[in-house]
């Protein structure tokens, strides 16, 4: 029994959900720390056969299904019409270079309250299930499992996903024993699930910098992601006069800076961008560059704010692109939609943190999650644990023993709640 609870609430095992999310971190791990596990890699294959492993043993039913989303539950073996399973879950793959925690916490957290319910005999009415969606980074297609589990895959795109450096996802999917053509087989049965909460953590700094053990989400952020190549002309770098230039990378480098003004100045507030992909082709120094390729990503958790960012920022290419002598060619890449959580599951986490005696606040999440999926098709919420500093997406992204625990007895409580 945890020492920080009154010993007659029900609480998980700390101990054991460290020491999986220690075990978790060893595929794909990094000498110095930290993880990199993509999606559909050998790494995250090893990780997917443990995890199932760990469920099994722990006296889950488990199954994968056509898009590669692993699921672990109490009370029964598929999703099936109004079955009203209660679900939670996060995702097991990481970006490169990326913490041991974002994601990891959520699956691991879901699979310790179950494990906790089942030793507990803790009473539940509604049937309980955790996932581990596939590719939740988005190295081929972002948010990929959960939006096919929420009918949301779209087969006529499958052929052309691709990862950035060109891996196609009906390789990768292939490889590890799936086919991308039939992901949408595992779209759920209608009313298979009757709410959805997530733990995981904040990933900014605002709950450390508060002194708030936890963060009851309202609103989670939409990502657009935009391919933006300029095409001139390669050239001697050191006979052409200056000129008569035509840089496809300098036009993309005063893209880059102007879309960030543009996304401050026009974003509400609360959008934010970042280019984090840059290519520039020949590639060598003493060729001015044909072409400069860029990603723009923007966040918000406004869906017409981020449609009118798009805009702008399609007719700042092109500007940029007239006055340089350029081309430009603009091609949406991806894009989540934001999403609202529901009062209902909300109002069980701060249920769940009284019962514990925690403190919590509410906001919005900068970062994309399944849950934005999940939100299309049943009641959604989330849980959010501090971030040390702040850092995520990055080797020594972090939380403390504490805040983990914390963490999950409040998932633990709201499954509880949610499935009486
Ligand atoms: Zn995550």
């Amino acid at each position: 029994m945890s020492r920080l609870y009154s010993p007659s609430v029900i609480t998980i095992s700390a101990s054991r959900l460290a020491s999986r999310i220690d075990a978790l971190a060893r595929f794909g791990g990094l000498p110095g720390g930290g993880v990199t596990r993509p999606c559909w890699s050998p790494q995250h294959e090893e990780a997917r056969a443990w995890l199932t492993g760990e469920m099994r043993a722990a006296g889950l039913e488990t199954w994968v299904d056509g898009a590669g989303n692993v699921f672990g539950a109490l009370g029964i073996h598929a999703f099936s019409a109004d079955g009203g399973a209660v679900l939670t879950g996060s995702h097991i793959d990481t970006v490169p270079e990326g913490g041991v925690l974002d994601g990891a916490l959520g699956v691991l957290a879901g699979l310790e309250a179950f494990q906790t319910i089942r030793e507990a005999k803790a009473p539940h009415r509604r049937p309980l299930a955790v996932a581990a969606w596939s590719d939740e980074e988005g190295r081929y297609g972002s948010l990929f499992g959960s939006r096919a589990f929420c009918g949301r895959f779209d087969p006529a795109r499958v052929e052309a996903m691709a990862a950035s450096d060109g891996e196609r996802l009906v390789d990768a999917m292939a490889r590890a024993g799936f086919d991308a053509r039939r992901a949408g087989e595992a779209m759920a049965p209608g009313g298979a699930v009757a709410a959805y909460v997530e733990l995981h953590i904040e990933q900014g700094p605002r709950l450390e910098e508060a002194a708030i053990p936890i963060g009851v989400v309202d609103s989670i952020v939409g990502v657009h992601r935009t391919r933006v190549v300029f095409v001139g002309q390669a050239d001697h770098a050191g006979t052409t006069p200056m000129e008569r230039r035509r840089d496809g990378f300098l036009a993309a480098a005063e893209y880059a800076l102007k879309a960030r003004d543009l996304v401050l100045k026009h974003g509400g507030g609360k959008s934010v961008t970042n280019v984090g992909v840059v290519r520039v082709h020949p590639g060598v120094t003493n060729i001015v560059p044909a072409r400069g390729e860029l990603v723009h990503e923007v966040r918000g958790p406004d869906r017409e704010t981020l449609a009118r960012l798009d805009r702008r920022s399609a007719a700042l290419a092109r500007r940029v692109a007239r006055r340089r002598g350029v081309e430009v060619q603009v091609e949406a890449m991806s894009a989540t939609t934001p999403a609202i959580c529901s009062a209902r599951v909300q109002a069980a986490i701060e249920a769940a943190c009284a019962t514990l005696g925690l403190r919590s606040t509410h906001l919005y999440s900068a970062a994309g999650h399944d849950a934005q999926n999940l939100a299309t098709i049943t009641d959604t919420g989330m849980i959010f644990i501090p971030s040390k500093g702040g850092r995520s997406h990055r080797v020594d992204e972090t939380s403390d023993g504490d805040a983990i625990e914390r963490g999950a007895n409040v998932l633990l409580h709201t499954l509880l709640a949610l499935a009486a």
